[in-house]
């Protein structure tokens, strides 16, 4: 059987001036519907208050809190995961057709409030309106995936027969899933682990990031809005001594899946290993983790369009995605023709208020800025500073606005070629061949995306063998993968390489069960 048609979600034109007016008028709506407001905690359908609350800022200007969001108990803690198990003992048995039907109506739901809900991104995570927009509508895109892989899944799987027995293998449900999520893609990142886990039958422990907890919010509000039982999502915010290792460790869940930082997830992975007093099974955990993410391109390749795809790649939400491109490997006959393209494009970015749909906005913390700018100040040898280098100059605004930074002749060995930055800073390194470029490529413990530009079909043919990574973006941008066809995820110290929007995804959520009957 064929996989069910399924358009992705367009993006919104806000070159046109009547898209632009309706997405700045969500704005003042959201500014009077939502900003000023604390928001609960739910478990077992309930709201709830914690003990205290944490504020939400608009990294834009930090001086502005957005919204309150409660901090749970450890007393919450455990009611929620007994909640999540005895919503589990139903939904378990739920009817395939009914989650899907949920998620179909949810994606309907969203499609009429999509500049609602980049509006809310945007002030609590200082995503321009097109970042945003993208990811909204990934998270559209993501219920309609979701839904179609509920049925595929619910089918089982042939196995081969034998004359006297009636063989079946059919999948089942693991239990209470922890759903641990970021703060860069606080809709579509939390949606897509909390989606794999009910589309399988599962109950959820829902944790946002502190930074962004109201696009987590709104999509479980709207996912019981679209008739999902109010039992099977348990919605928790609060502080890490509480939500952090004490949810790992806790022996009612049955699987942690995390997107992150890969300090977290490697400690994640560690702490889950351990069976727990009153523990009846080994944890599974997905984690997505880090990206140090190359560029190759080739003395053939259209420079024009490499230059492009790399602006976009690096700079895009100021860097801050686990596949954004941080390393420029270019061969040596074009490396100063590319360096120039990329740093006039980079020039016309124009810094500001993501709120105003500016290129270039705030990372997210002013302590994230000041990590980046203590990277950036040690000493790197050969490196030499292109452009940036510093922080934009943003009047009475308080925030990290860090400038577009491209540095050249970057040593391989040095850090910035080697670590994580996250933020809005690229490194171009030059290569002797192409062959090299791979390797240089290659020199990484991560491995999650990757471009390759060439017109060569035989560089081509062995760039898509060679270059060790979970997502390989020939002739295009590196950042920008589609649920449902550019199944997402990477190898090495990526992560588990679990492959969001891809049609394995709800393997890892699902148990598998022989029954062979006689009759
Ligand atoms: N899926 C996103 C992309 O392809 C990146 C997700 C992330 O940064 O965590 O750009």
């Amino acid at each position: 059987a064929g996989l069910l048609p399924f358009e992705h979600e367009p993006y919104h034109r806000f070159s046109d001036p009547a898209v632009a007016d309706a997405q700045r008028a969500a704005f003042r709506q959201v500014r009077e519907t939502h900003v000023g407001r604390t928001f609960p905690l739910i478990i077992g359908g309930q709201e709830e208050q914690g003990s205290g609350t944490t504020d939400v800022v608009n990294p834009a200007d930090t001086r502005e809190v957005v919204w309150r969001f409660q901090n749970a108990t450890p007393e919450q803690l455990e009611r929620a995961v007994q909640a999540a198990q005895a919503a589990f003992e139903d939904w378990r048995f739920s009817d395939p057709l009914q989650r899907a039907s949920i998620f179909k109506r949810a994606a309907d739901l969203l499609r009429a409030r999509r500049l609602e809900f980049n509006a809310v991104m945007t002030l609590e995570n200082g995503k321009n309106w097109a970042e945003a927009d993208g990811e909204v509508a990934e998270s559209v895109d993501h219920f309609e995936v979701f839904a179609r892989e509920t049925l595929r899944w619910a089918q089982g799987k042939p196995v081969y027969p034998m004359p006297d027995e009636h063989v079946t293998m059919h999948y089942e449900p693991l239990g209470v899933v922890a759903c641990i999520s970021p703060w860069n893609f606080p809709s579509a990142i939390p949606l897509g682990m909390a989606l794999g886990a009910i589309a399988a039958g599962n109950t959820v422990l829902w944790k946002p990031a502190p930074e962004t907890p109201l696009s987590s919010y709104l999509m479980v509000e709207l996912l019981f809005q679209a008739g999902l039982p109010r039992n099977v999502i348990q919605f928790l915010t609060g502080t890490n001594d509480v939500l952090g290792d004490p949810l790992v460790d806790h022996p009612g869940v049955r699987m942690i899946a995390f997107t992150g930082s890969r300090a977290v997830g490697c400690r994640i992975y560690e702490r889950a290993a351990k069976v727990q007093p009153g523990q009846k099974w080994l944890k599974r955990v997905i984690a997505e983790m880090g990206g140090k993410d190359p560029t190759v391109v080739c003395a053939d390749a259209d420079i024009d369009a490499a230059a492009l795809g790399i602006v976009q790649a690096a700079f895009g939400y100021s860097g801050q995605k686990c596949s954004a491109c941080s390393r420029v490997i270019a061969e040596a006959s074009i490396h100063d023709e590319l360096l120039e393209k990329v740093t006039a494009l980079t020039r016309t970015l124009k810094g500001g208020l993501p709120e105003d749909n500016a290129d270039l906005g705030p990372v997210i913390h002013e302590r994230s800025a000041a990590r980046i700018m203590d990277m950036l100040a040690a000493d790197h040898g050969s490196a030499r500073l292109v452009l940036g280098g510093d922080q934009q100059d943003t009047g009475e605004r308080t925030g990290g606005y860090v400038s577009p930074t491209i540095l050249a002749d970057v040593d391989p060995r040095d850090p910035l070629f080697q670590e994580e930055i996250f933020g809005p800073v690229l490194t171009f390194t030059r290569a002797d061949s192409w062959e090299h470029a791979i390797a240089l490529a290659n020199d990484s413990d991560y491995g999650l995306t990757a471009s390759f530009y060439s017109r060569d079909p035989a560089k081509i043919a062995a760039a898509r063998q060679r270059l060790h990574v979970g997502n390989l973006y020939i002739n295009r941008k590196c950042t920008g993968a589609l649920s449902g066809t550019h199944a997402f995820g990477g190898y090495g110290m990526s992560g588990t390489n679990a492959k969001v929007g891809g049609p394995d995804y709800l393997f890892w959520f699902l148990q598998t069960k022989t029954v062979a009957q006689r009759y």
